[in-house]
């Protein structure tokens, strides 16, 4: 099957068929402290190395909040709870809850040995400036981690600017001495764009792994599938971020939950995602920004063991998108990269009160906690200047939006 056929298919029946290197309940880098009895989670064996990964990682983007902060007893026990099931890959970033998701796992993981867990970490372009910032953020990621090294860094959010700043400012060249010194084992990236500057950047280094968004919602919406089909042809593991988008393919809308539903009510909405991703065969590993201790909980469920989609199940999925796409939901994931708005629109609230109008929500209730916002914060105060459009990954058209939600709760 070539590229355009695979792709073709890929599209019409949601996911590929079978997965083949599904290596469930393989002992690799936890098997030393897992117990007799203990559920252990699906792992999926690295290019041809005995090294085996789990099929769910853990992302430290959304940890439980307390009080505005992180959760820290909450969070470490989940971290324990991962551990003891086998899902021992943690993904984290330089900006996930501002310096915080990185300290935090720090401090959670220093307890175990070192090679009993998979580290991750990335370097946040974005937020760079000059070559210098290279050696002074990897130090400090370095010293809020106490972990000696990464098991995997990447590049941060790349994009066409991004990596071309990257190049500017010899981000790679520094993360390949880091490595050199032993203090990153292997390198990658994550991505948010087309699949032709992926593909670009994909060709440019031979990577390890690299991390792009992809569910079944953004397939054909954000070219997912076009990007995974990329990475697949030039033999690069693919780890996937937002399996979910960030919660909205567990909210959904009434219409579409009940055809999962009634497909099998005795499985979870967010497990039909999860599913849907990790039986593409060259992911590695399927990250899930696990927030609460019953999210963990129904995530290892769903891993232990993994089960890809039948055919059937694939067409539930088909018709479950069918659905939320009537209803005119944005998919937006709260991740927030749009904001500040300089003008102070609170850009993914108004986004999220309007999905709640397309969920079936009474629009009176959301006009009440949209008046209840204050003045500034509102859809109708967007100037329409568009600095939030270049910044979401999603591709969200926010300008229009902010104009229909204006109209909306007028
Ligand atoms: S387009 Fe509107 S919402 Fe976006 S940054 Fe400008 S003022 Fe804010
Ligand atoms: S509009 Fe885009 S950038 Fe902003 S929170 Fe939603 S998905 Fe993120």
């Amino acid at each position: 099957m070539n590229r355009r056929e695979f792709l073709k298919s890929a599209l019409t029946v949601a996911v590929p068929g079978s997965v083949t290197r599904i290596v469930a309940q393989e002992g690799s880098n936890g098997d030393h402290f897992s117990e007799e009895g203990d559920r252990q989670i699906a792992r999926r064996r690295y290019k041809d190395t005995e090294m085996t990964l789990p099929l769910l990682g853990f992302g430290l983007m959304r940890l439980p909040q307390k009080n505005g902060k992180v959760d820290y007893p909450t969070a470490e026990a989940m971290v324990a709870k991962a551990m003891k099931a086998g899902c021992n890959y943690f993904d984290t970033a330089y900006m996930y809850h501002n310096g915080e998701s990185e300290k935090f796992v720090g401090q959670a993981l220093s307890k175990y040995p070192r090679d009993s867990y998979f580290l991750v970490s990335k370097m946040p372009i974005v937020m760079m400036n000059s070559e210098a910032d290279n050696a002074r953020i990897f130090n400090e990621q370095l010293a809020r981690m106490r972990a000696g090294h990464f098991d995997f860094y990447f590049l941060h959010w790349l994009n066409a600017a991004h990596w071309e700043k990257a190049q500017r400012i010899k981000t790679l060249e520094f993360m390949k001495k880091m490595q050199s010194e032993g203090k990153i084992r292997r390198l990658g990236f994550s991505f948010h764009g087309e699949p032709e500057i992926l593909k670009k950047i994909a060709e440019a280094y031979p990577w390890d792994l690299v991390q792009i968004q992809l569910n079944y919602l953004d397939w054909e919406l954000c070219r997912s599938g076009e990007q995974y089909g990329v990475l697949t042809e030039l033999g690069i593991p693919v780890s996937i971020m937002e399996p979910l988008k960030g919660g909205t393919l567990v909210s959904l809308t009434p219409e579409a939950k009940k055809v999962f539903e009634q497909a099998n009510p005795d499985v979870s909405i967010a497990s039909w995602g999860l599913r849907y991703a990790a039986s593409l065969p060259n992911v590695q590993v399927v990250l899930s920004g696990m927030s609460a201790p019953d999210q963990l909980e129904d995530n290892l469920k769903t891993f232990s063991p993994f089960k890809p989609l039948t055919d059937a199940e694939r067409q539930t999925v088909a018709e479950a998108l069918m659905a939320y796409r009537k209803s005119g939901a944005v998919p937006c994931t709260g991740c927030k990269y749009c904001s500040p708005c300089p003008a102070g629109v609170d850009i993914p609230r108004n986004l999220a009160l309007h999905n709640q109008v397309k969920g079936g929500v009474p629009l009176f209730h959301a006009k009440l906690v949209y008046d209840a916002m204050g003045e500034e914060e509102r859809a109708s105060n967007c100037v329409h200047c568009g600095v939030c459009r270049k910044k979401c990954p999603q591709q969200i058209n926010i300008p229009q939006f902010m104009a229909e939600i204006t109209e909306e709760f007028r």
